[in-house]
């Protein structure tokens, strides 16, 4: 068996970790250095030499340059992504702000996918129109508008898979070929799906990018974001990396790496409890509607069978009773802690109007499609039994209030 033919969770436990790794210890450690030394000069120009002919670091020179524990992590993730090359960053924010900002100049056009992470488009309206990049929003599923959208300076098109808040999941190939037609990049923001469940590349995307944040780490407790592609637009976001300085960490490298290694068992088993808590809801006489792409109610239901081998972890559905039945409903659960965030072990849950979108009116709120009554359930690795019947019995106490 090469390397290369190994499966999800023998990569994820082996892949990227140096052996033997000092020591001979079986964990990659944790480098705490802020700078590297030479020997001497010569060992200096030999080092400067390989970095200008564009080899990839097998040394350190300086932190925000790169550091050991972290290029275990980028090497991992490069051959979970199938990708020639990787590059980690402090949060999944300041991946996609850096990806961004390096490959759009002032004149150039952007197109984002209508359903996606709320500060993805602050920035696109904030800061990158003020660098002169305007940006376009079109509709998930609608083909023939993101094709009516292109105009001549587009340069890049941005969409998540599965999107924020309402899973839906856009033909990757589909979208890969129309943005190559036009000679722009096709970028992919799959926190949500994961190398395991999908790899973006193999679809014809250019680079793929996550908060590390979410599954990646998948424990709650550290920031992280990644870009995998090629080589050349990898050494293009290093580059800008290195002056931007967003780098992780050597000890949130190492969780990070920790997390990793159990990638695959955690996807499976948050796969299958959120498939069992979305057909649950379902199910339920005070449930209004649920958004889950393996329910075959889900707009998207066939091309994320197609596309997925698993649907993830998140459910959102609307609950009966408005602003005031989902509260109850929220304060009622027993297992779900509320907070923003997914993808840890943990279960979380919240109401992305008062979470994410407080600031907005309830009419701003209506016209990016977050209603009053929508709730996003991010479903940990706990017994899918429990989560239901902790489900069931905050379901029982809304309905008694309705009654
Ligand atoms: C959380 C998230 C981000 C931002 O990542 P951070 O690690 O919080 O900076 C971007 N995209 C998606 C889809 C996310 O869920």
């Amino acid at each position: 068996m090469t390397q290369e033919q190994r499966r999800f969770s023998t990569q994820a436990v082996h892949a990227g970790e140096a052996r033997p790794n000092p020591y001979h210890a079986v964990t990659t450690p944790v480098v705490q250095t802020s700078t590297y030394t030479f020997e001497d000069t010569a060992d200096l120009i030999a080092y400067k030499k390989a970095s200008v002919e564009g080899e990839r670091a097998t040394r350190g020179e300086y932190g925000r340059y790169g550091n050991p524990t972290a290029w275990a992590v980028e090497q991992k993730v490069a051959v979970l992504e199938g990708a020639a090359d990787c590059l980690l960053f402090s949060s999944g924010m300041n991946a996609e702000t850096t990806a961004l900002l390096s490959f759009l100049s002032p004149g150039d056009h952007l197109i984002l996918t209508q359903d996606c992470y709320r500060k993805t488009r602050v920035f696109c309206n904030s800061l990158l129109h003020r660098y002169g990049v305007e940006t376009s929003y079109v509709p998930m599923g609608d083909y023939a508008a993101l094709e009516a959208s292109v105009r001549p300076t587009t340069r890049l098109i941005f969409t998540e898979i599965p999107t924020n808040p309402y899973l839906r999941v856009m033909d990757l190939a589909r979208l890969a070929e129309l943005a190559h037609a036009h000679s722009a990049l096709l970028f992919v923001d799959s926190t949500f799906a994961t190398p395991y469940n999908i790899r973006p590349l193999e679809h014809g995307a250019d680079l793929v990018l996550h908060s590390a944040t979410k599954y990646m780490g998948g424990h709650n407790d550290l920031l992280a974001g990644v870009a995998a592609g090629p080589k050349e637009l990898v050494k293009t976001l290093r580059e800008v990396q290195s002056m931007l300085g967003g780098v992780v960490d050597p000890n949130c490298a190492y969780l990070l790496l920790r997390g990793l290694k159990t990638l695959g068992l955690r996807m499976e088993r948050q796969n299958e409890n959120g498939l069992r808590v979305a057909q649950f809801l379902e199910a339920h006489p005070a449930i209004e509607k649920v958004y889950y792409p393996g329910l075959p109610s889900h707009p998207d239901y066939e091309a994320a069978v197609r596309q997925l081998r698993g649907f993830g972890g998140v459910v959102s559905f609307e609950v009966k009773g408005g602003m005031e039945g989902v509260a109850a409903f929220i304060d009622a659960l027993r297992l779900p802690l509320i907070g923003p965030s997914l993808g840890g072990v943990e279960s979380l849950v919240e109401q992305p109007a008062l979470m994410s979108h407080y600031e907005l009116d309830p009419e701003q709120r209506k016209a990016i499609g977050v209603s009053d009554g929508l709730v996003r359930y991010a479903v940990g690795v706990e017994d899918a039994e429990d989560l239901i019947a902790d489900l069931a019995q905050a379901l029982d106490r809304v309905g008694t209030l309705n009654s």
